[in-house]
């Protein structure tokens, strides 16, 4: 029988950022949310091979203070909360301060040149399998901009992983356009190669974003849906009867600002539908979901997809009701046009 031992440092950053990092997707996700946490106006993503061996976000944000950058690798190190009550309203879609410790110590090297506005030049700092290995005072404009060099070469078993499907571009796709939907005030830019893979105007509404997702003639079919109960209200856009998908991905589920999976919601959606669209097919929505902190629990997973929900049965009734109202006034307005 063999002893029990502690795991040196090393060991254990890298079993944790298996957790939160698990495909390149999952850095560009991290490194978003950072930027819009940060102020962002514009964020610029660029990949090669699907961020395999290189991934760069620039952000126009608030950049990080110099003496702070070496802090932003700790783990457990944040600007976003100071203690466990304030756990109980999140604000920012980061707060646990190891996204860019994990991204660390699972990538050959990490760089960051980051300015503040107050600062008087920049800073430099390169980081190569977890230590810092350089610093130094560089120019750059306000904001930040890291790059990740060689995801998990020094972690072979998910290595191997990333040859099938998970080092796709269309994931990183699917994770840009999330964050864009909801957060339709700031531009974004991804390119791959020479090429654009997407890209979005800052905005002061739902339409131009959706547009470009769904195509102009399926986003005239939409219709505005609101809902709200005790410490909930939903806002949200739901296609028409004639504008559909085959799969049931393009329900984008958000709940305080955050992309999530609510089966229960999504069903709940598809309900009002149901004898009015044919079996298999799904309608194009986006249903964005504020609730108050205490009614939601975002501390389930790292990666924060799966969350839970207090009211679930309140929220989802009222999602079918008021899709169904929607839709049969659709249906009526559509009726009276077509008899004039
Ligand atoms: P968290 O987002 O949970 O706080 P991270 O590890 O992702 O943890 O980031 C650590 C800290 O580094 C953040 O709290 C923030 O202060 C700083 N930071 C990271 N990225 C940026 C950025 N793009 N702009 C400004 N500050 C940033
Ligand atoms: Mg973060």
């Amino acid at each position: 029988m063999k002893r029990i031992r502690a795991l040196d440092e090393e060991t254990v950053n890298k079993i944790a950022a298996g957790e939160v990092i698990e495909r390149p997707a999952s850095v560009v996700k991290e490194l978003v949310e950072n930027s819009i946490d940060a102020g962002a106006h514009k964020v610029l993503i660029e990949v090669r091979d699907g961020g395999k061996s290189f991934i760069k976000v620039t952000d126009d944000g608030s950049g990080i203070d110099p003496d702070d950058l070496p802090l932003a690798f700790q783990k457990h190190t944040t600007s976003k909360i100071s203690g466990a009550q304030d756990l109980e309203t999140i604000g920012t879609l980061g707060f646990r301060g190891e996204a860019l410790a994990s991204i660390a110590s699972v990538s050959e090297a990490v760089e960051v040149r980051t300015k503040t506005r107050d600062a008087l030049s920049g800073s430099y700092l390169r980081i190569e399998n977890g230590k810092v290995a350089e610093t130094k005072e560089v120019g750059s404009p306000v904001g930040t901009s890291i790059v990740v060099w060689n995801l998990f070469s020094n972690v072979p078993a998910r290595r191997k992983h990333l040859k099938g499907r998970e080092a796709k571009l269309v994931h990183i796709i699917d994770v840009i356009t999330e964050l864009a939907i909801i957060h339709y005030d700031i531009a974004f830019e991804l390119f791959s190669g020479s090429r654009t893979h997407f890209k979005s105007a800052r905005s002061n509404s739902w339409d131009d974003i959706l547009s470009r997702i769904f195509g102009l003639k399926a986003v005239a079919g939409m219709a505005p849906l609101q809902a709200s109960g005790r410490g909930w209200r939903i806002e949200g856009m739901i296609g028409d009867a004639f504008n559909l998908r085959a799969s049931p991905d393009r329900i984008f589920i958000f709940v305080n600002g955050r992309a999530v999976s609510s089966r229960p919601m999504a069903g709940a959606l598809r309900e009002a539908y149901r004898n009015i669209i044919p079996p298999g097919k799904s309608p194009i929505a986006v249903l964005s979901l504020e609730i108050s902190p205490d009614l939601v629990d975002v501390n389930v997973h790292p990666a924060k997809r799966e969350i839970r929900l207090l009211h679930e049965n309140e929220i989802c009734s009222a999602v079918t009701q008021e899709a169904a109202l929607t839709l049969s006034s659709y249906a009526k307005s559509v009726a009276s046009e077509r008899l004039k």
